[in-house]
């Protein structure tokens, strides 16, 4: 089944994402972590490639062990950065003879010794140059959204101009990267909307259940902290069964009232963490009729 037409229901759509081992040696317990996962049967699951997971064989072994055991939607990433022609084209074949139907296209980040040097030449720039050619092989096509604007990037403007390019060249759903402030994405799908952009949106919500994590997930993000999840982290921080619990409840607080203001797709920075998972299901079982 196509994401697309599950995120184009008229239904709340809640799903999770999970990341590859790094080593074989941890193959078996990340497994058994995404099978617990797809056992709460949420509306498909998304699985990381390279930075932070392992190669592109483990991707795929995980996205196929959940669509054919669990009979959960995959959404296989792809990332582009400084890749060949060949080896896209050896990773498309390898989608396709697993049978996965949807690709997150990304570009990937940019290592320090990549930003010096000249990547004129490149086959793959930006993650537009991908969208490109796997839409010639008619899988489902999802990309990366900021709403706090990429890194990268000038101003907001720009960044919004160079996400109705990646649109215009086949994308045809959107995942946010995390944000804290729902504010920010109000304001965020406002000005899309206004450019002209109408593909769906997904909210990417990450629950941070310790300390560590936050320090590692603005880092990454860059993401604003409002002073309402400082304060929980002040307070329970020091205290790790108290902030997975403060977290869960504001990622829950957070997703109910996404839900309230009509962003009905919400995906979950599960990490691998089927006790987090199952928890904000179960807080909002009424809500998604679970
Ligand atoms: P792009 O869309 O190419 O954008 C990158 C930057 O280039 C932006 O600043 C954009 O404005 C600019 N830009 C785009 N087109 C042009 C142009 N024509 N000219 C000039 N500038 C341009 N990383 C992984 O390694 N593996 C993953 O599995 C993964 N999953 C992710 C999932 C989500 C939902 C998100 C939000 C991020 C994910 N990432 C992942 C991180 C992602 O790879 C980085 O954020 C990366 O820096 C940008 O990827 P992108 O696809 O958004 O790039």
């Amino acid at each position: 089944m196509k994401v697309i037409d599950i995120l184009k229901k008229d239904t709340l759509s809640m799903s999770f994402e999970v990341f590859p081992p790094k080593t074989d040696s941890a193959f078996e317990s990340v497994r058994a972590a995404t099978e617990e996962i797809a056992q709460l049967q949420p509306a498909f699951m998304s699985v990381t490639y390279g930075a932070g997971g392992g190669t592109s064989a483990y991707t795929l072994d995980i996205a196929r062990n959940i669509k054919e055991r669990h009979g959960v939607e995959t959404l296989a990433h792809l990332t582009c950065v400084s890749s060949t022609r060949e080896t896209v084209r050896q990773r498309i074949a390898e989608l396709k003879a697993a049978g996965i139907e949807n690709v997150m296209a990304l570009r990937g980040d940019l290592t320090p010794e990549m930003e010096g040097q000249d990547r004129s030449g490149w086959a793959y720039r930006y993650a537009v140059d991908l969208i490109a050619e796997l839409r010639e092989h008619g899988f489902c096509l999802g990309g990366a959204c900021y709403p706090e604007v990429h890194p990268e990037s000038a101003d907001q403007k720009t960044d919004i101009r160079h996400l109705k390019e990646k649109v215009e060249a086949g994308c045809q759903f959107l995942t946010t990267q995390m944000f804290f402030d729902n504010n920010l994405l109000y304001n965020f799908l406002y000005k899309i909307r206004e450019a002209g952009i109408t593909v769906p949106v997904v909210a990417g919500i990450m629950p941070i259940t310790n300390a560590v994590q936050v320090e590692r997930a603005i880092k990454l993000s860059g993401s604003h902290m409002p002073q309402r999840f400082k304060s929980l982290v002040d307070k329970f921080g020091s205290d790790p069964a108290a902030m997975k619990q403060a977290g869960i409840a504001y990622a829950t607080d957070q997703i109910i009232d996404l839900f309230a203001n009509n962003v009905t797709n919400v995906h979950v920075y599960s990490m691998n963490k089927p006790d987090v998972a199952r928890q904000i299901q179960q807080n909002l079982s009424d809500i998604l009729g679970k």
